[in-house]
């Protein structure tokens, strides 16, 4: 197995990458290779009763807890304010400055049809790197990587103009666990502000058991990767072995991009699992 894999994982807020690629990342660093994930927004809107400065810093506190429990090499949050990203061109010399200093073999973001403004914004801007980023005169100060790093979107359930594509596949059903514990660091998102979105007012989290813990973590962040176990069926039982592959109770699922480097569906499942 090679080993030294570099993966950065953009997402626009203090959770989007630990819910959507959390368990890849356990395993791919778990397998010696080196994972950064980035929030491009500091999270500051992310509450009903704290905001600003106060949340911005909590919020940080609570992703370097979560990179941790994850075994994430670094976990960094931009200072962008939460609601407000926007595809700008100052914000895209950003994305290409943190790319190029990473040098990552694997890009990872939203989709650019997501829900969230932010969403949009960042895979937007990460959607714009994966060919502005080997543009020796743009931001020349750093010098472009010797290949072009391959970029991808993580699984989402929006269907509007597309499904996501099941490209590739990770079983995480081995490292579920370790994954809603590292969740379970985001206090202030999965049992105050979420949690009230859910329905969960003034509930007591934290006289919970973490068996009920995780079932509730489980509920509401976990299901979309039974769904997109289903979604990507045919990929995992291509990946595991049509046995095990039809066994697999809840997988994280990537959809290869065409703008970064161009790579076998072969070679992208095998880079997220560890063993390319
Ligand atoms: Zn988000």
């Amino acid at each position: 197995m090679a080993s030294g894999r570099r993966f950065l994982m953009i997402g626009a807020h203090p959770d989007d990458a630990d819910i959507r690629f959390g368990g890849t990342a356990i395993q791919l660093a778990k397998a010696g290779h080196t994972v950064k994930f980035v929030s491009m927004s500091n999270g500051d809107c992310g509450h009903r009763l704290m905001h600003g400065k106060e949340l911005a810093e909590r919020r940080w506190l609570e992703t370097q807890k979560a990179a941790a429990i994850f075994g994430i090499a670094e976990y960094q949050v931009m200072d962008h304010h939460d609601c407000e990203l926007e595809a700008t061109v100052e914000n895209r010399k950003e994305v290409i400055r943190l790319i190029r200093h990473f040098r990552p073999d694997v890009v990872l973001s939203h989709r650019t049809c997501d829900y969230h403004a932010d969403h949009r914004a960042c895979a937007q801007l990460v959607q714009d790197a994966a060919y502005l980023v080997m543009v020796p005169q743009f931001c020349p100060e750093i010098p472009i990587p010797e290949v072009n790093p391959i970029f991808g979107c993580v699984f989402d359930t929006f269907t509007d103009p597309r499904p996501a594509r099941p490209d590739a596949a990770v079983a995480i059903d081995a490292v579920h666990d370790q994954k809603n514990r590292a969740l379970d660091c985001h206090v202030s998102q999965f049992y105050e502000w979420l949690a009230e979105e859910h329905g969960y007012h003034g509930v007591d989290f934290s006289s919970w058991c973490w068996e009920e813990k995780s079932a509730y973590l489980t509920k509401h962040w976990g299901m979309r990767f039974k769904v997109a176990a289903d979604a990507a069926r045919q990929t995992l039982k291509e990946t595991y072995g049509d046995e095990a592959g039809s066994k697999v109770q809840f997988a994280e699922v990537f959809e290869l991009s065409p703008y970064g480097r161009k790579v076998t569906l072969e070679e992208f499942r095998n880079l997220l699992l560890g063993k390319a």
